[in-house]
Order: structure tokens, then sequence, then C-alpha cells
């Protein structure tokens, strides 16, 4: 490289820095190395430079930069992507950390959402009106890559997907312009983004419907692990005609060393069953009796508690800069072959911070058509997710082989296609996160508002 092209581009760099109110970053500055790791320590790239943005006229001003440049660009939201879409090695990164404020209309149930939020962020403004929008399982994921993945998480059952909720969106699009993108105006964008998993611009400002949510009813109970094949049972019993106020997730894990659980379990191999009943308590009680009858549990914790308080509860197990890799596989059913297939392995996990999840859907999310969003899997009724989490980088390559082992012994009895927000490479998400006829409507839509492939989540790397 020659001086004077450095030098070009130094002067470039200098030309953007000076448009934005936030801070751009180079490699050398101390807040470069921070804010190129995402949540997956197992993701490192570097970033040609990270334009802080402050307001959605930075983001313009940046987008406007790359596509002179014809520079591609990624977007950070809470950078929780498992596969770290958020971080590209050559290309711009657009961190919104910064844009994170959150604005709620308690009379018209309406939360008007910064595109860098998290959804810890959205609680704290929305629960003290006693209101709540469906977020994720744990309150650290960033509320822009989980809504345009569809969003699933403990009130979905009863509210629908984050999508579903979804009112309009402000955005930047490839070519820097800001637009509304709504049920009125580019309709065909608002379509794509519930659920196309991004790539159609800078989303900065997300509105959504809101819910009467305050306290919800919500525990789990432990069981040792000789218990997973009935549990899962009852799980399937249950979830066949669970009411939509309930969510339920079946977890495989370690036992940790929990006061809670006797001392003799702690570090063994165990299976909960956690659940969230959004609805009257008392009857939310009676529901819920079944849960509680079977077998011989180590422990029942839970009660009656603030809903932003039980999103947080699973945080713990989700710490960043660990090393994680995920696979995750959808169900039209859960036979008893099924469970003889996945209780195994599922039980012998190379670490002992990894987790399987077992999810069912179903509820407010399987009463809107298929077709009606870019989220095109909403008609399966379960869903698994393999939690490779290792703190140690020698185990990072046993973890990543356990899931790809879980993958192969579950794909018997999967169906075709996963959820976008699962996928632990952006492989993965190639031609399997959304059906045919969808895949070519994204296409369309990434070719009219980012020809030039800018803003592309699954360009190679
Ligand atoms: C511990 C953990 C728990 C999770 N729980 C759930 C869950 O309960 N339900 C669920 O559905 N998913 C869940 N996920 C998956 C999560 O929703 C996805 O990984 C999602 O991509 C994270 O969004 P983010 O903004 O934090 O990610 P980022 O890594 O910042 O971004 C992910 C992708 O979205 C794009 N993007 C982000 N913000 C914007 C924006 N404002 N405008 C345009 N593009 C944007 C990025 O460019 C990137 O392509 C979980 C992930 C983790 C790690």
């Amino acid at each position: 490289m020659s001086a004077g092209f450095e030098f070009t581009q130094m002067s470039s760099w200098q030309a953007l820095a000076a448009a934005l109110r936030g801070k751009l970053l180079l490699p050398g500055d101390a807040d470069y190395e921070e804010r190129r790791h995402v949540w997956n320590g197992a993701i490192d790239r570097r970033p040609l430079a990270i334009a802080q943005c402050a307001d959605a006229e930075d983001v313009s001003a940046a987008v406007k930069f790359a596509a002179r440049q014809h520079m591609p660009m990624t977007v950070r939201g809470g950078g929780h992507n498992v596969a770290g879409l958020a971080v590209r090695d050559g290309a711009l990164m657009l961190d919104l950390g910064a844009m994170n404020h959150v604005e709620v209309d308690p009379q018209a149930r309406i939360a008007r959402i910064e595109g860098g939020a998290l959804w810890r962020d959205v609680d704290a403004a929305t629960q003290p009106h006693g209101l709540a929008t469906t977020g994720g399982f744990v309150s650290t994921t960033g509320v822009g890559g989980y809504t345009l993945g569809g969003g699933v998480g403990w009130l979905m059952r009863r509210a629908g997907l984050a999508i579903d909720n979804l009112l309009e969106a402000d955005m930047v699009l490839a070519d820097g312009r800001s637009i509304v993108a709504n049920e009125e105006q580019h309709v065909d964008l608002f379509w794509g983004l519930r659920g196309g998993a991004g790539g159609l611009g800078v989303v900065t400002r997300f509105a959504f419907r809101l819910h009467e949510v305050g306290s919800v009813l919500a525990g789990a109970v432990f069981h040792p692990i000789g218990s997973a094949p009935d549990l899962l049972k009852t799980f399937r019993t249950f979830a066949a005609d669970a009411p939509d106020e309930c969510t339920l997730m079946l977890a495989f894990l370690t036992a940790p060393p929990a006061p809670f659980l006797p001392a003799h379990v702690h570090g063994t191999p165990a299976v909960a069953l956690a659940w969230c009943w959004s609805g009257d308590p008392a009857r939310g009680e009676q529901v819920l009796a079944p849960l509680m009858e079977l077998g011989q549990p180590l422990a029942r914790v839970g009660g009656f508690m603030p809903y932003a308080t039980w999103q947080q509860t699973f945080d713990s197990h989700a710490p960043a800069g660990d090393r994680y890799y995920w696979t995750t596989s959808q169900f039209d059913a859960f036979d008893d072959a099924m469970i003889e297939a996945l209780v195994p392995l599922a039980a012998t996990s190379p670490d002992p911070l990894c987790e399987v999840h077992v999810h069912h859907l179903g509820g407010a999310v399987a009463k809107v058509p298929n077709h009606a969003t870019a989220f095109t899997h909403r008609d399966a009724a379960f869903f698994i997710n393999v939690i490779g989490h290792t703190a140690a980088a020698e185990r990072f390559a046993a973890i990543r082989d356990w899931t790809h082992a879980l993958r192969s012994v579950l794909s018997p009895f999967a169906r075709a296609g996963i959820q976008p927000n699962f996928a632990g490479e952006s492989s993965d998400l190639r031609g399997h996160a959304h059906d045919s006829a969808a895949q070519a409507r994204l296409r369309a839509l990434r070719a009219h508002y980012d020809p030039d492939g800018l803003l592309a989540p699954l360009r190679e790397r």
C-alpha cells in the first residue's frame, strides 16, 4: 500500500470523524479493541473502523460515507448474535450501543425504542407502567438483531413474536436515505424486516405495541437427569394444549452450586422445566399444578414476580466473552424415538456450561399466517437449541463437535429450516432460515434496497 493511499484513507476517516457526533474508532484506539469484540468470545474479527453513532443523523452520515467508498458495513445492535454478524473483517461497523433510549406512551401502549437498546433497557422503561412486549428469554439481548430475526421469548404465546408487535421502523437505507417502514409505507420492506434477519437497512428506531404485563407466575422445577425422558413426555403433553398465557422451556444443564439444590447434586447433569405464566395467577397455579406433581424433584423455585425480574433470571448463564457455538433445529412433533436419541447426548456435554434448551411455539405465534411476515417457520411446534459454551479456548472444538453430534441425532426428526436468531454460523442461515418463497422475496428486496450488497448479512467472510 503506498503512503499516498494511506494518506487519502486517513483524510477520509478524518472527514467521517468530523461528520459524527459520536466517536470514530480506528485500529490502535483504546476503545476499538473493546467494541470490536462481541458477546461471543469465539468471534475475533477486525473492522476497518467503528462508527459509534449517537443518533440517526450519525447513522446516515456513516452509511453515506461507506456507500461512497463501496465499503461493506455491519450494524452492531446488542452484539449478541452467536455467529458474530455485527462484526466483519474489512468492513465499517456502525455501533449503535449509545442509541438505547426508550420512550413509552402508556396511554397508547406504544414504546419507541432506539436501534441499539437491549431488552433490559426496554423493561426498565415499560415495567413501571405495568406494560411489556415480547423480548428475549434473557434481558441482555439487543432489540435490533433479535427483532429482525423474529424474536421468541417468555411472552410470545400470549403476545406473539416481537415482530408481531412491531408497528413501524425508522430506517436509514444503504444509500443513506431516511425512511419509515410500516403497514402503509414501504410495505414490502416492512414485511422483510419482520423475520428477514437484517440486511435491508439500519433501523434507528422501532415502535412496538405494549401489553398489560406486570408480575408473572414464573419458576422452574429441577430433576435428576434420570427423570429427563418422563419430564420431556410431560412437557410434550402439556404443550399440546397449553393456554396461551403459558410459555415453557426445558433445559438440560449441569446442576449449579445453588443453595436451593442439595449439595450432592452440584456439578452433576440435571434437567429443569421452567415456566412463565402471564395471565391470572390463581388460574396459573391450577394450570401449572401437573408440572409440579411429577416424580421427585430436586427443587422448585419461583413464584409471583415482576416480569423484568424473571427475564433477568437466566442472564448469568450467558456471560459475555465466553466461547459459544450453537446449533438449532425445529420439529412438528416430539416422539419417543426422538427422546431416546436426544437424552444420552444432551446429558453428557463436554463442558459443564453447555446446555440444551427445548422450546415450544404455538399460541399467538401460530395464529399469524406463515407468510404474513418473513418469519416463515412459525408453524413449527417445537425447537431445540444446543448451546455449546465454554470459558476455555482449548475446549471450543469439543463443544462445537458436541453441538454437531446433537444436531445429527436430531436431524431425522427435524423439519426443514431453522430460526434465524439461533444460527451458530452465518453459513447455517443460507438457504435454511426462510422457505424458498420468502428467500426469493428477500433477495428481490435486498437487490432493490441494497443493490451493492453493502449491508448483506450473509456475505462470505
Ligand atoms: C444469551 C442469548 C440469548 C438469546 N435469547 C434469544 C431469545 O430468547 N429469543 C430470540 O429470538 N433470540 C435470542 N437470542 C438470539 C438473538 O436474538 C440474536 O442473536 C440477535 O441477532 C441478537 O441481536 P443483537 O442486536 O444483540 O445482535 P447483533 O450481534 O448486534 O446483531 C445481529 C444482526 O442484526 C443486525 N442488527 C442489529 N441491530 C440492528 C439494527 N438496529 N438495524 C439493522 N440491523 C441490525 C446486525 O447487523 C447483525 O446482522 C439470544 C442470543 C443470546 C446470545
